[in-house]
């Protein structure tokens, strides 16, 4: 081989290499993921190349990643055949990071409390450099497309790398670790496993588009072990298809892996979005709800991917807490592997693309609802109780929510009732849509409240979900039609014809008062006031709050709340 050089890394790279070297980064299993990611980007500029270059002369017929083991030696490589690099990229692109804010970024770093730093890090990502977590020597060997000579690239990760140019290697590159010391005292973290690696893939890379492959022991079929070359990921990237290259069988395993749910989804939503940020995501709405749907710690369900490689669960920048329940996967084009939950809840391209796959979330609900009565009804009793957390949460869509949300109602003991099906049936007399809450359909239907309501033919929703008590304060009407709680203030229900009778009602109110003013003394603190009411038939008596004044089920709401 020819002469060997020495170069000194350039001084934010330098920084970034001492960070990684102490493993600032918590989360070390990432390194195998940033190099498959990188052989992943060198097959695609590959492929590109070669289609846009007619005079590169190179095989395309079996793009793929290598991964291999040398538990002798304690080293790992990843080798891909893609489009390596010429000597000056090497000391280019692995020698500096020329990443724009670097500095600034770094100078923040260091100032930033250790935990902190990494979230920083993970800003810009940790790239190539992450293979120092893991190792104390990586050497890297390529080779670019088109090109005879190769370069061998190596560093300890201290302050200096060496290049030399070497005569012969396959096209592409190979980044070998030499794996630190203390890796391999604890058998969870031994990265020159087989079992660790392929858990590795599967867990970050299994939809990346080429072939991971590696050499693994096998049972043979005559007994003893073999050697097998082996792909480790699926390479199944559904949701980068087009719908109708999928059959539903292959949504509907997927979702199974994703959520960890056994049932078939209910449906599922493909999105895809293409210009300045594009993203493609898988979407389900479950058949049944988790138990944990309203604990404090539920779980988000969506994934993060960027560019085909896992990066994290549970995503909640990307839909609304109200839409907890969906589960599922979106990929984005222009993000960093290492991006923060932190950073996601203030970039702008995420919360555009948030709104647009909550819309897209609701407008299919309002698709089920008009299309397959039976599927929206599963949905609703499963998740409306959730989705009308949304009609405080989020303004923009409380009307779309309002449209496609169903209430049990007086109308019909098992059917539920949308809004609009309430206001096509109200009577030319009624001016409100009546409701009230309470804990159970039961409950509500034997209190005195609804009696005349009933004598009157007038239909009532009943609410009892918790949330209930709390969105409609904040729904003055649907349709033009005020909202009114027939368990709160004055209500009136005459009719012209009972107007009427109404100086009779003061005839009685006065022959009446000398009672009323001595039960109001009587039961002092406990009521405002005692009045005689048209709202009644069969009950004696009952309790009504003032219109401005909590129901019973909200006092008790915010009693178990402890306030
Ligand atoms: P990033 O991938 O975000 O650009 P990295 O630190 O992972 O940052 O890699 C730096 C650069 O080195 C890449 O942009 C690429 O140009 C080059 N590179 C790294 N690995 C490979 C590889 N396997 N084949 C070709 N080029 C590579
Ligand atoms: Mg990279």
């Amino acid at each position: 081989s020819e002469q060997v050089e020495t170069f000194e890394f350039q001084a934010e790279a330098q920084q970034l290499l001492q960070l990684m070297v102490h493993s600032i980064y918590s989360n070390k299993d990432v390194f195998l993921r940033e190099l498959i990611s990188n052989a992943s980007d060198a097959l695609d500029k590959l492929r590109l190349e070669s289609f846009t270059d007619k005079d590169l002369q190179v095989d395309t017929s079996d793009l793929h990643i290598e991964i291999e083991v040398d538990r002798e030696q304690r080293s790992l490589t990843v080798r891909d055949n893609g489009i390596g690099m010429s000597r000056s990229e090497v000391v280019q692109l692995i020698g500096t990071i020329a990443k724009s804010g670097t500095a600034e970024l770094l100078a923040k770093v260091r100032e930033a409390q250790e935990s902190n730093a990494a979230e920083l890090i993970g800003q810009f990502g940790v790239g190539f450099y992450s293979s120092f977590m893991v190792a104390d020597r990586v050497s890297l060997l390529t080779r670019r497309a088109g090109e005879d000579e190769a370069t061998r690239w190596e560093s300890d990760g201290s302050g200096t790398y060496t290049v030399e140019t070497v005569q012969e290697a396959p096209q592409g590159t190979a980044v070998t670790l030499w794996l630190k010391p203390e890796e391999a005292e604890d058998n969870l973290f031994d990265y020159a496993s087989e079992a660790k690696i392929r858990e590795l893939v599967q867990r970050y890379s299994d939809f990346i588009t080429w072939p991971v492959r590696m050499e693994v022991e096998r049972t043979a079929a005559e007994g003893g072990t073999e050697r097998q070359v082996e792909t480790l990921n699926s390479m199944k990237a559904l949701w980068a298809r087009s719908k109708d290259e999928v059959s539903d069988e292959e949504y509907a395993e997927f979702y199974k892996r994703v959520s960890r749910d056994w049932q078939d989804p209910l449906q599922t939503i493909a999105v895809q979005a293409e210009g300045t940020f594009e993203y493609q995501g898988l979407l389900f709405l479950p058949a049944h709800a988790p138990a944990d749907l309203f604990a404090e710690d539920h779980r988000q369900g969506v994934q993060l991917y960027v560019k085909r490689v896992f990066v994290m669960d549970d995503c909640e920048a990307l839909v609304p807490t109200y839409l907890r329940f969906v589960r599922g996967v979106v990929d984005a084009q222009d993000l960093s592997l290492n991006v923060s939950r932190e950073i996601l809840q203030q970039d702008r391209q995420i919360t555009l693309m948030r709104r647009r796959l909550t819309k897209k979330v609701l407008s299919t609900i309002k698709n089920l609802m008009a299309e397959d009565t039976e599927r929206y009804t599963t949905f609703w009793r499963e998740f409306g109780a959730a989705l009308k957390e949304g009609i405080l949460s989020d303004p923009d869509n409380r009307d779309t929510i309002l449209e496609i949300a169903s209430f049990a109602s007086t109308h019909d003991a098992e059917q539920l009732t949308t809004l609009q099906q309430y206001v096509e049936r109200m009577g030319e007399d009624q001016r409100d849509i009546y409701y009230m809450t309470g804990s159970s359909r039961s409950v509500i239907e034997s209190s005195p409240h609804i009696e005349a309501f009933r004598a009157k033919g007038y239909e009532v929703l009943l609410l009892t979900d918790p949330i209930d008590e709390v969105w409609v304060d904040s729904v003055p009407e649907f349709d033009g039609k005020p909202l009114r709680s027939i368990a709160k203030g004055e209500v009136d229900l005459d009719s012209e014809e009972d107007k009427a009778a109404e100086p009779e009602r003061e005839q009685r109110q006065e022959e009446f008062s000398e009672l009323l003013s001595w039960m109001t003394t009587l039961l002092g603190e406990q009521v405002k006031e005692v009045r005689l009411s048209s709202r009644l038939t069969t009950s004696p008596a009952c309790l009504v709050s003032g219109a401005d004044e909590m129901t019973p089920t909200m006092e008790k709401l915010y009693r178990a709340m402890g306030q």
